[in-house]
């Protein structure tokens, strides 16, 4: 990208993150302002605002990259409101939990944006729909919604990665494992006792591996059901995931596909999207091909568990 070639807009949730987030966003300002390119500066006031931002440049033809700087929810919605356009987006990760720009490669280094940003190396990315509402990478339905529907109701503002700790204890110790009827591409392929996720991207919180085979331009969505009906089980899930040998198993499904029908006979099966409760079931999933383009640092992978805990560590 040239510095004639229009203006950068940067759209800034100016409430995510922690102080060293935020020194990446203005480090990168830095960066662009010494080699003379154009920067507009819009700090969001709602999701429904980073929308509208996101759409306004994305629709102005002197804007030649929009800058999204949040965490995942905000990035959604930038997304959402580039939709179709051919402006693409930089993500620079700012939020508790990027599982989106670790997807793209990205980390919280400067040096990683500035690669992505002189790469020229732009990629599709998928977007997928359940119900009419957006997400770019998870959702689950059963025990993890109800892990995330315990932090919401006890969250007090900003959330790290310790609000999580005793919803999942309790959640392991008093989840009963509904029954779910799942469709994909209109054929029926499970009726049992289990965990249903549905997702645009391989790497689910802390770097798990869940949806192994996802890719998250290739117009296809990830599904992977784990029959489960008890706790032992659901340890022994767990430890293949980590290791990475679940979705071979005969206890799990794994498909990709356009559309999946999610229901349930119960009545208190929890769903989240993006980490935020979702809707009550039935959930119809579609996925929006090549939604937006996006700049990723060429040749960059998302960071596993391994990497992602030396991190927090650091
Ligand atoms: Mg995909």
């Amino acid at each position: 990208m040239k510095p004639n070639g229009g203006y950068i807009q940067y759209i800034i949730n100016p409430k995510s993150g922690s102080s060293s987030n935020k020194q990446l966003v203005s480090q990168f300002r830095d960066y662009l302002k010494e080699r003379s390119f154009r920067v507009r500066i819009d700090l969001t006031q709602s999701l429904e605002h980073a929308r509208e931002l996101a759409t306004r440049a994305a629709e102005d033809p002197e804007c030649m990259l929009v800058l999204g700087a949040g965490g995942d929810g905000t990035i959604r919605e930038v997304v959402q409101g580039m939709e179709g356009r051919k402006t693409p987006l930089l993500v620079v990760p700012s939020g508790t939990e990027n599982l989106l720009g670790n997807e793209l490669g990205f980390d919280v280094n400067v040096k990683t944006i500035i690669r992505a940003f002189e790469g020229d190396c732009v990629r599709a990315l998928d977007l997928g729909r359940a119900n009419g509402r957006c997400f770019t990478s998870i959702c689950g339905f059963g025990f993890d919604g109800t892990v995330v529907k315990i932090v919401n109701e006890k969250r007090k503002g900003h959330i790290n990665h310790m609000d999580y700790f005793w919803p999942l204890w309790q959640t392991f110790w008093g989840h009963r494992f509904p029954r779910f009827e799942v469709q994909a591409d209109g054929e029926e392929i499970f009726s049992g006792h289990g965990m249903v996720f549905v997702g645009n991207i391989s790497r689910y919180a802390i770097g798990l591996q869940l949806l192994h085979y996802a890719d998250f331009g290739d117009g296809l969505l990830d599904l992977c059901i784990y029959r489960c009906r008890g706790r032992i089980h659901l340890l022994k899930h767990s430890a293949m995931t980590m290791l990475k040998h679940h979705a071979n198993r005969n206890d799990v499904i794994y498909r990709k596909c356009k559309s999946i029908r999610v229901s349930s006979p119960s009545r208190w099966v929890n769903t989240e999207i993006d980490g935020d409760p979702g809707p009550t079931l039935p959930i119809e999933i579609e996925v929006v091909p090549q939604a937006v383009q996006v700049l990723v640092p060429p040749n960059a992978k998302p960071a596993g568990i391994r990497t992602r805990f030396l991190r927090m560590l650091s």
